[in-house]
């Protein structure tokens, strides 16, 4: 029997085909701030300091909608703080086991209990990772030690290697002052645990000594611009994927995942298929996305999907009209 996912995301691009703008298709992928509770206090981060979590009538929302999806991602502050994240897992395990789930995290609470509990459904292991060497890590990721981070990250490399599921293994780094001039190091760290991708994303937020992207630091800007063309050619050489979201582009409408997108005629095809509650409750199309389209505080996910919000960023795109809605210079974190 046909599951109600590959329904909808039948439905989904019958729809994006017809450019319809108010959708009986529900999303494809949710994007979940479970939380701003977090075991580290990294110098650049603006969630721990907002506090949230996730609203029992919004959890419940989830869980309803959770048989028309293919794709989840769970983050925080740190995601495995969420009291009910295990509750989470094992809905989607016992239910629907094909969901592809992403999870956000420092890797420093994953123990052998959690690797049990995540064994159920492919997964990507989303690992922050500020600084491939001790004392800088230790400086920026403000809580957590280095060697406890190589521990955790050996057992999640060997959950990965036994796993019946496919299990991959990203880096996220956010670049700034401290460690800039190290960021070709991350990609011989990525070799040594054989991850499957590393993500570069600037520092956001106000200027601070930490920002090199506000106002824009021209000597680390060059540094970095001089180092990506090796790092990309060392990463290839490792079977490693680079992608970086560092504003090099000053005419960048979008720093979107193309492989997100789904279809070729339409600029991007996100608002059709995806759906990112932030911390505070907020919501916006997808991680790349400007105006907040919703509120879970107030409304059901059912409601943002199509509301007057959500529909003006399908028209604009259909209309090719994307300038306000999708500039490049604002950054989620920005919005909480
Ligand atoms: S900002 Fe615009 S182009 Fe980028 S993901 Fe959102 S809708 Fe798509």
């Amino acid at each position: 029997m046909e599951n109600l996912s590959y329904k909808n995301i039948r439905l989904n691009l019958e729809e994006i085909n017809q450019k319809k703008t108010f959708l009986k298709s529900l999303p494809r992928s949710l994007n979940v701030t479970l939380t701003s509770r977090c075991n580290l206090g990294c110098r650049m981060c603006p969630v721990y300091r907002k506090k949230w979590e996730l609203p029992e009538k919004t959890y419940d929302d989830i869980i309803s909608i959770l048989p028309y999806l293919k794709c989840t991602t769970w983050q925080g502050g740190e995601a495995f703080l969420y009291p009910r994240f295990g509750d989470l897992l094992e809905e989607i395990h016992s239910k629907y086991p094909y969901i592809e789930q992403t999870m956000y995290t420092n890797a420093l609470l994953i123990d052998d209990e959690w690797l049990r509990r995540l064994s159920g459904s492919p997964k990507i292991f989303f690992i922050s990772l500020d600084a491939p060497e001790k004392n800088l890590y230790e400086k920026i990721q403000r809580g957590g030690t280095f060697k406890e981070f190589q521990e955790r990250l050996e057992k999640i490399v060997s959950f990965r290697d036994r796993s019946p599921h496919k299990v991959e293994i990203y880096i996220n780094a956010v670049i700034m002052r401290s460690n800039y001039r190290f960021v070709e190091d991350f990609v011989s760290f990525g070799k040594k645990y054989s991850v499957d991708k590393i993500e570069f994303s600037p520092v956001i937020g106000p200027p601070t000594p930490e920002n090199i992207f506000n106002p824009i630091d021209e000597e680390a800007l060059k540094f970095l611009k001089g180092a990506f063309s090796e790092i990309i050619e060392s990463g290839r050489e490792a079977g490693i994927e680079i992608f970086s979201r560092l504003p090099f582009d000053d005419d960048l409408i979008c720093d979107k995942n193309p492989n997100e997108n789904t279809t070729g005629e339409l600029f991007c095809t996100l608002p059709w298929t995806f759906m990112f509650i932030l911390a505070g409750g907020k919501v916006i199309p997808h991680g790349s996305c400007k105006k907040v389209v919703g509120n879970v505080t107030h409304q059901t996910i059912r409601e943002i999907w199509n509301s007057p919000s959500m529909i003006e960023y399908r028209e604009k795109l259909i209309a090719n009209d994307i300038r306000e809605l999708c500039g490049a210079r604002l950054n989620w974190m920005e919005l909480i």
